[in-house]
């Protein structure tokens, strides 16, 4: 029996920020001191520094992960009634974002071990609609970039990587090892929202591309379509990141990859302690996974929650409904049934605590939480 109960939560951004803050507060006054609040010398370095962190030629700031995904799929000049193949096991704006184009998201289902897109099953799903393939790098993973390349290429399909949950993992793509998210498709979009590995204070994102065309793309797009100033070819929006969001991001980037070896240390902790009845993350090989999240499955997962909850373990559901069963989508015409392993996965997982400040009587303490559990039923 566990006889004291502690408090564990989900995420401590009281902890993260504890060493860092009066780093991040003198970059947050730099803005103050230079009054430039939009774009300036920050944003740029940011851009900088995130393009050298990625591998990739260039690197655009922009207000959020979701408006990543937009002006991604506006560079690519996506028209309504276009097709853009992805997968239903994700947050929300990865198909929202498809949808605010008046563009249609067609759902593939997902691997079983890794929760990420299926890439046998994405042929069938192409017709002379489909412009794009977006994969989504789940819970701090690389889907499988050398088959999703692969069809791309063969079906001349552009490919826009959702990132927003992957920055700094990486992958063996093209035999080469250690290649970044957001560095092997045509663009990659990134989120700095709190919760991310890299967030900001507020919302903010970034594009990465390797293409000079998309690059200049999403600049224009950036600022409403203007080039230059006031006049105006296209149709963009105001998708600026905040300089004070760019300042905060750049001061916490040279601590990230110390912050993804404590996740890594956290997870292989948990799987070398986890009872062998709960499925634990799969990682491919070639991968390297920075676990935006700690991921379980197991049938009894409502019942599991009760008792993370009874216990105060933070834990939540990314995500307890498939995108193809929203109710917004509706009229795509999908039915339970359609996508069997989404459909299983958000009935049976359930995320645990994985930051890095965790400490080992916390995790000590939630395996023999969740090893009871399993064990008593
Ligand atoms: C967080 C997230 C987004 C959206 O990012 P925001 O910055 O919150 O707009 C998009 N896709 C995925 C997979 C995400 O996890």
């Amino acid at each position: 029996m566990i006889n004291t109960k502690i408090n564990v939560p989900l995420l401590d951004l009281q902890r993260q920020y504890q060493d860092i803050e009066s780093t991040v507060m003198s970059s947050i006054q730099d803005v103050f001191n230079s009054k430039i609040f939009i774009n300036g010398p920050k944003v740029t370095q940011l851009e900088t520094d995130i393009a050298a962190y990625c591998g990739t030629k260039h690197a655009i700031g922009v207000s959020s992960g979701t408006d990543a995904l937009i002006i991604s799929l506006m560079a690519l000049d996506i028209q309504p009634g276009d097709e853009i193949i992805t997968t239903p096991f994700t947050f929300f704006a990865t198909a929202g974002s498809i949808s605010r184009l008046g563009a249609v998201p067609v759902f593939v289902d997902i691997d079983p071990l890794t929760y990420n897109i299926d890439p046998n099953l994405i042929e069938a799903k192409i017709t002379s609609k489909t412009k794009v393939i977006m994969p989504v790098h789940l819970f701090g993973q690389l889907a499988d970039m050398n088959q999703i390349m692969a069809i791309a290429k063969k079906h001349n399909l552009h490919v826009i990587e959702d990132a927003a949950q992957a920055i700094g993992a990486k992958t063996t793509y093209n035999g080469k090892p250690l290649q970044a998210a957001g560095s092997i498709g045509d663009l990659g979009c990134f989120s700095f929202f709190p919760s991310k590995n890299l967030g900001c204070c507020g919302d903010g994102g970034v594009v990465t591309t390797n293409s000079d065309d998309l690059y200049e793309k999403c600049q224009v797009l950036r600022a409403h379509g203007s080039k230059p100033k006031y006049y105006h070819h296209i149709i963009g929006g105001n998708f600026r990141l905040d300089a004070i969001q760019a300042a905060v991001v750049s001061a916490k980037l040279p601590f990230l990859n110390d912050q993804h070896e404590g996740r890594i240390k956290n997870a292989t902790y948990y799987n070398q302690h986890l009872h062998q009845d709960i499925k634990t993350p799969v990682v491919s090989d070639g991968s390297y996974m920075i676990y935006n999240q700690y991921t379980i499955q197991h049938e009894k997962r409502d019942q599991l929650m009760d008792v993370l909850q009874e216990y105060t373990i933070g834990h939540a559901i990314y995500y307890p409904v498939p995108l193809h069963l929203q109710g917004c989508f509706s009229h795509l015409g999908y039915q339970e049934g359609n996508l069997p392993v989404s459909e299983k996965a958000a009935k049976e997982v359930v995320s645990i605590p994985v930051f890095p400040e965790l400490t080992q009587s916390e995790l000590d303490y939630t395996v023999a939480v969740i090893n009871q559990f399993i064990e008593s039923n």
